[in-house]
């Protein structure tokens, strides 16, 4: 797709990658460990397609209503990403396309992706990412504090799901870098009992350096590749 659209995203990919590439430099850390999901939350299936013509194949969505359909018309060998609050009604549908669900907080969702994910039959398990949540204002999403580690026990004792880490974003009025070492601090208490769970998703389009700098190993990057998301999109 030699369009104009196209060599735009492609742009601000190179950006995109370029600030990852720093970030890990100025942290001692290698690019490769660092994974770039694009989140094309409101953007049209086209540019999915887009951005896997430029070799990003890790996609994040946030609502099921809009993903499930974008996951059936894209291009095949895309991993998608399940980033936002996922109702448990939801549950059958991300486990038929995702790959990786990284905003589970509770132990009634993990029950019911359990049972979503034996239903349909996937070839692999669901990869699972706990959601954190730093301030403990549990109503936007994630595990508060006491409750991380119970949400991984019955993540790693899935028969469906593999436990893989942590997620979080940076509550509003927080610096980043208090938000994400926080973040690492859950991190490292959770691979004490799961040496294996050692992804941290963390770090969007602005604060992804700080992540970097913390551990991230799977950065959401939406709007500095694909332009401003309209208000509440
Ligand atoms: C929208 C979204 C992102 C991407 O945010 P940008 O600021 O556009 O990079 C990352 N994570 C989650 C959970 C999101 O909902």
């Amino acid at each position: 797709m030699g369009d104009a659209r196209t060599e735009e995203i492609g742009r601000n990919l190179a950006a995109v990658r370029e600030r990852i590439a720093a970030a890990c430099k100025a942290a001692g850390r290698e690019p490769e460990e660092v994974t770039l999901v694009a989140v094309t939350k409101t953007y049209p299936a086209q540019d999915v397609a887009r951005l896997a013509a430029l070799g990003v194949l890790d996609v994040g969505e946030n609502r099921d209503q809009e993903a499930a359909p974008k996951a059936a018309a894209g291009p095949p060998g895309l991993r998608w990403h399940f980033i936002g609050q996922l109702q448990r009604n939801k549950a059958r549908s991300v486990a038929s396309y995702a790959s990786v669900v990284h905003s589970v907080d509770s132990l009634r969702l993990v029950d019911a992706l359990t049972d979503a994910a034996v239903r349909a039959e996937r070839d692999t398990p669901l990869d699972v990412l706990v959601q954190v949540s730093l301030d403990d204002d549990a109503h936007r999403g994630g595990a508060v504090t006491g409750a991380v580690e119970q949400v991984a026990e019955s993540v790693a004792a899935s028969p469906a799901l593999r436990l893989k880490g942590v997620m979080a974003v940076a509550p509003l009025d927080w610096e980043p870098d208090a938000a994400f070492g926080r973040l690492a601090d859950v991190s490292a208490r959770l691979r004490v009992a799961f040496p294996g769970a050692d992804w941290i998703s963390a770090g969007m389009s602005e604060d992804l350096e700080s992540a970097i700098s913390h551990g991230s190993t799977h950065v959401r990057v939406g709007s500095a590749l694909l332009g401003n998301r309209p208000p509440l999109g």
